[in-house]
């Protein structure tokens, strides 16, 4: 057994956490991790901080990205990439794009809510992110702070999912650009949650991964929080049958989410994967 575990998924106010960098490190001190990833959704900018503290406090670090790619819904696909340089070019200018598309989709959004009566605006949802990174999570917890739904689940469920009264989709990359974009960032690429692909038989499970594997993707989000054990040991067996790395995380967002930093649906994930992975980054 595996004594030492790592989280390799979570979030920080950089994005859609409730988090600083640093806290969140902390937290993973406090948890005792031996090593943390940091993926916040379309940026870096919390890097160096959580990096810095890492340091501080001799926990492993990697510096990584959680990036939304088009896919068709009602699945979602999210690529994670770790070991990227935070100081990237490509990077720096392809998360401007994002956070351009996330820029047209909220005001959508906003204006929605407004219409179907609920007091909201875009100043608010700004200052509820305080940073760059505008998220649904930011719309989802002013709704529940004014009452018109009881938890962050039932404000997707009824306004900010696929399908629900407010949605708006938002510009994406393709997985393709996406998994260049990680690459030439000095990363590796890995499938996040491949449960939220929503794909319905194995055979198109293993179609869409493999599509991935040959535009370059190298590792499988094998643990994680919406996992339960008999899928963790199916992604399991299928990254090994691939030849992939395996990764993990709990997808920690703070308060935005009900899951403990290094727990992934009762599951933990063990360090020898993050030292794998960051072997492979070195190389
Ligand atoms: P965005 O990147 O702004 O489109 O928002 C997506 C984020 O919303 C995800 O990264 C999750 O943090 C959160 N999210 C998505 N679906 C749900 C859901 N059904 N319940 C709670 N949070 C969700
Ligand atoms: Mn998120
Ligand atoms: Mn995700
Ligand atoms: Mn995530």
């Amino acid at each position: 057994m595996p004594s030492a575990f790592v989280d390799l998924h979570t979030h920080s106010t950089a994005s859609d956490g409730t988090l600083a960098p640093a806290e969140v490190v902390r937290l993973a001190q406090k948890a005792n991790l031996v090593g943390l990833a940091l993926t916040d959704h379309d940026t870096v900018a919390g890097l160096p901080e959580a990096a810095a503290e890492a340091e501080r406090l001799g926990i492993a670090f990697l510096p990584a990205i959680e990036i939304s790619c088009s896919y068709p819904p009602p699945g979602t696909m999210h690529l994670l990439g770790y070991g990227i340089d935070p100081a990237s070019p490509v990077l720096a200018k392809m998360m401007r794009w994002l956070v351009e598309a996330r820029d047209e989709r909220n005001p959508k959004v906003v204006a929605r809510l407004r219409e179907l009566g609920i007091a909201i605006d875009m100043d608010e949802v700004k200052q509820e992110a305080g940073g760059q990174v505008i998220g649904r999570p930011h719309i989802a917890a002013i709704l529940v702070r004014k009452g018109y739904v009881k938890s962050m689940h039932q404000a997707f469920a009824k306004y900010l999912g696929i399908g629900a009264a407010a949605y708006f989709d938002k510009e994406r990359l393709t997985s393709r650009q996406a998994i260049e974009l990680i690459r030439q960032s000095g990363g590796v690429a890995a499938l996040a949650h491949p449960v939220q692909l929503a794909t319905r038989t194995d055979s198109e499970l293993r179609r869409v991964v493999k599509g991935l594997l040959d535009q370059g993707m190298q590792a499988l989000e094998v643990i994680h929080s919406d996992h339960d054990r008999a899928r963790v040991d199916h992604y399991t067996r299928l990254a090994d049958r691939m030849g992939l790395l395996k990764t993990g995380g709990s997808d920690f967002h703070g308060d935005y989410k009900g899951v403990e930093l290094g727990v992934a649906n009762g599951q933990r994930v063990p360090r020898e994967w993050m030292d794998v992975i960051t072997a492979v980054v070195r190389t």
